[in-house]
């Protein structure tokens, strides 16, 4: 990009928004032989990429593009598609053949960056875009776009720029810290395109029970339920309420403001009827030993389980548990009803849930229905995947269909 940045610049296609997604589009459009200029609000790119994983970049799954389009709810029709075009295993080969070496944890089958360094992914997609001639303008904050008689006018702070393809890739508004701070949904919303109300997800969420923040740095392999989804996943507790995937995975039916309580099975493998059997078989043994050093948890969940069953002392003999007293303690280790008061906000949300409407966006290109010529992909849309690398891979996949369909139009 020239450095005479106040005056107008013409591109075949003009990418908004240098994220994970951004930055997957513009090595595909730069490949594919398309003039492709990239601009990015903040000093630097993939700033999310960095930060993902605990800089250690969960880049996908290894899950097939079917399985993978299941796991996005509501959009799993529109995503498949996508996924189909560029499978997580062909995510996988590009990083290979980028020089990033991957590898599989086999937990949750989330794929990682051999080296675990977030650092390297996000210099690999750059330098991949920049090598087949992608130019980047940052600090470049787009204000405003219309649509124009060649194709597409984009207003940033560093000057205007005339495309053919006008790609958006701005990512939510969750972690505005890194620059997202949903600024294209007025833009949508200016086109007469619906926009679904971004909710904060895969967030953590507060509760008001003092006995849960007790259990600060505990974190549980149980079964955690809100409304009518579930997940078996690790529960960390936390002094403000509960972290870990499962309470994330599971954070936006609290956020849609749907739901107030999640309830938590800490012994899923273990029925109600093998519990109590259990109980009663360990009360019967001589010397009665105590009720910690039956159950597989750890001595504080145990005494909170046996407070909120009216049980005291907290860490009784088991054969001075009565018979109504171990009903009430099975009904809390397999179903503790936990207050939920809300989530930690955008601030420390991994995702947004929401965004421009799928209905709005044509699900093989992704370009808008009502204005040819603008392709909106990854976060910016109203679709989110669970903890695992799904995200990171949604963002690649619906870059590479965009930029597949940008660079036809523009020949
Ligand atoms: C802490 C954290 C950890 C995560 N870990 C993982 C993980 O391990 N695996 C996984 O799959 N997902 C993870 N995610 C989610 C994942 O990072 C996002 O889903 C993904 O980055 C979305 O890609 P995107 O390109 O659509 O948006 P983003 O990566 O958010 O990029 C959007 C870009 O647009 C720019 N932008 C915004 N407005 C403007 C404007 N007006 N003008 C110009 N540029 C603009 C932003 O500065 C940003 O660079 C994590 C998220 C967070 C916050």
């Amino acid at each position: 990009m020239p450095s005479a940045a106040s005056s107008d610049q013409h591109t075949e296609i003009c990418i908004v928004g240098a994220g994970a997604a951004g930055l997957w589009a513009a090595q595909a459009c730069a490949a594919a032989g398309a003039q492709t200029l990239v601009l990015e609000k903040t000093r630097r790119t993939g700033s999310k990429v960095l930060s993902s994983g605990g800089t250690r970049c969960n880049l996908t799954t290894s899950l097939d593009a079917d399985a993978t389009a299941r796991c996005f709810g509501d959009g799993h029709n529109f995503i498949r598609p996508a996924l189909r075009n560029l499978t997580p295993q062909e995510v996988r080969a590009r990083f290979e053949a980028m020089g990033v070496a991957t590898k599989l944890e086999t937990e949750f089958e989330k794929i990682f960056p051999a080296s675990d360094s977030a650092l390297q992914v996000r210099n690999a997609l750059e330098s991949e875009a920049k090598k087949v001639g992608a130019r980047f303008v940052l600090d470049a904050c787009v204000d405003s776009i219309a649509p124009s008689e060649t194709g597409w006018t984009v207003v940033s702070s560093k000057g205007v720029v005339h495309c053919k393809a006008l790609l958006i890739c701005t990512g939510g508004k969750s972690y505005p810290k890194v620059g997202t701070t949903g600024d294209a949904y007025p833009w949508f919303r200016g086109l007469g395109l619906k926009v679904v109300d971004p909710v904060p997800a895969l967030v953590p969420l507060s509760s008001p029970a003092p006995w849960i923040h007790a259990l600060s740095g505990i974190a549980i392999d149980g079964e955690l339920r809100i409304g009518k989804s579930k997940r078996r996943r690790p529960v960390l507790f936390t002094h403000r309420g509960l972290s870990g995937p499962a309470s994330m995975d599971l954070s936006e039916h609290v956020t849609r403001g749907q739901k107030r309580e999640a309830s938590l099975d800490f012994l899923p493998d273990v029925s109600w009827e093998d519990l109590r059997a259990l109980l009663v078989e360990g009360a019967s043994k001589s010397g009665s030993p105590r009720l910690a050093s039956l159950l597989p948890l750890p001595r504080r969940v145990v005494e909170m389980l046996a407070a909120q069953a009216g049980i005291t002392p907290h860490n009784p003999p088991l054969n001075q548990i009565n018979k109504s007293s171990r009903h009430r303690l099975i009904e809390q280790i397999k179903n503790l009803r936990i207050p939920v008061s809300g989530s930690l906000g955008f601030a420390k949300a991994e995702v947004t849930a929401g965004g421009l409407a799928l209905k709005e966006v044509n699900r093989l290109t992704m370009e808008v229905k009502k204005a040819p010529g603008l392709y909106v992909f990854g976060e910016a849309l109203d679709l989110q995947g669970p903890i695992g690398g799904f995200n990171f891979q949604a963002a690649f996949s619906t870059a590479e269909l965009a930029a597949k369909a940008a660079c036809a139009a523009c020949r």
